[in-house]
């Protein structure tokens, strides 16, 4: 999905030139939270309203430590494996999602499982397993260590191999070169995917690709907001976490355009020396990271002089998901009880 619209402060609009006297905020829009995010902290929280603690998640739900640990402090245990969750748990999958030997490992430990996987997410791993039937050797493009590529390569590990830069696909070796399909993770770069992409198309003139680009919505949006408003900022700064791949690539987006940008996990993690000379801040934040996190840095900034804060809606964001059967079933047979607000 592709949202095209853009509001009202669009570059050449009316956003005024600062002052010496006049340090800003933009504060870029759709920035923080996706659909895929809200839904699966809900699930978390439904399921600990609806069953009680303990409920494990495996892997962090979403890749924020603030997420995490709020969570936790409400009686989510998180763990790295299946075999750490004792049988006949409950377990969560994260929105990252799950290869098809974790779901069986699950089966084996007789877990009661519900699963946060992003809808968006499933989408490729369903098109991973339509080329792998059709006999596809499959490039996945994206990070090798990071949990969804895991998933989705756990979905057809005999036919797929991982790519994360041209210089990768020059080396690449298939069965046939005729029959190569690829897809990529949700959260990348859409410049960088666009180069690998060319290079594999280049490499593998008859290649197959996904119906839509797999990279999502969110991923798109935030991104071609820092597009749009870096240049008119002196400094960028993301909240997010490091190991928030979406995160990483909107501080990516921006120093590609030469202006300067930071992760920042929250205002604390802020150097004050970043802010010399500096008159307009623009701030953004990853798909996993809360707003609460961002007033808080915007708060900062207030307090040391940029009085001015402007929000700029780059693109209007209206993407809901609904919850899993799994998690409508439980709240429909657990009379009584009250979920979470979603
Ligand atoms: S970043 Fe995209 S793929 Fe990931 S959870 Fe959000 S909507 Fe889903």
């Amino acid at each position: 999905m592709t949202a095209t619209t853009f509001a009202t402060n669009a570059p050449g609009s009316d956003i005024a030139e600062p002052t010496a006297t006049d340090k800003r905020v933009l504060l870029l829009k759709p920035r923080g939270f996706c659909a895929g995010v809200v839904r699966a902290i809900d699930i978390v929280k439904i399921a600990l309203e609806t069953f009680g603690a303990p409920i494990y998640v495996r892997k962090e739900i979403v890749h924020n430590r603030f997420v995490v640990d709020e969570l936790a402090a409400k009686g989510a245990i998180f763990v790295d494996d299946i075999d750490q969750v004792p049988s006949g748990m409950r377990v969560i999958y994260s929105a990252h999602g799950v290869s098809p030997a974790v779901r069986e490992q699950s089966k084996e430990r007789k877990l009661k499982v519900i699963d946060a996987t992003c809808p968006l997410v499933t989408k490729v791993h369903v098109e991973a397993i339509k080329f792998a039937k059709q006999g596809y050797s499959l490039i996945l493009i994206g990070h090798r260590d990071h949990d969804e590529i895991e998933g989705t390569l756990g979905e057809a590990p005999d036919v797929t191999q991982v790519v994360s830069s041209v210089e990768e696909v020059q080396t690449l070796q298939v069965p046939d070169p005729e029959h190569v399909a690829y897809l990529t993770q949700t959260t990348l770069s859409l410049d960088e995917a666009r180069d690998i992409i060319q290079a594999l198309k280049d490499k593998f003139p008859k290649i197959a690709g996904p119906h839509s680009q797999d990279i999502c919505y969110a991923t798109e949006n935030r991104q071609t907001a820092v597009k749009n408003v870096a240049h008119q900022a002196d400094l960028v700064l993301v909240v997010g976490s490091n190991n928030s791949s979406n995160s990483n690539r909107l501080v990516e987006v921006s120093q590609n355009l030469s202006t300067r940008s930071y992760l920042i996990e929250n205002s604390r993690a802020i150097d004050s020396v970043w802010l010399d000379g500096v008159s307009t801040v623009a701030v953004t934040a990853g798909a996993s990271a809360p707003e609460v996190l961002v007033e808080d840095v915007v708060a900062y900034l207030k307090d040391r002089g940029f009085g001015s804060v402007e929000e700029v809606e780059v693109m209007p964001e209206n993407v809901r998901f609904g919850l899993p059967p799994e998690i409508v079933q439980a709240i429909q047979s657990a009379p009584g009880t009250t979920p979470a607000t979603v």
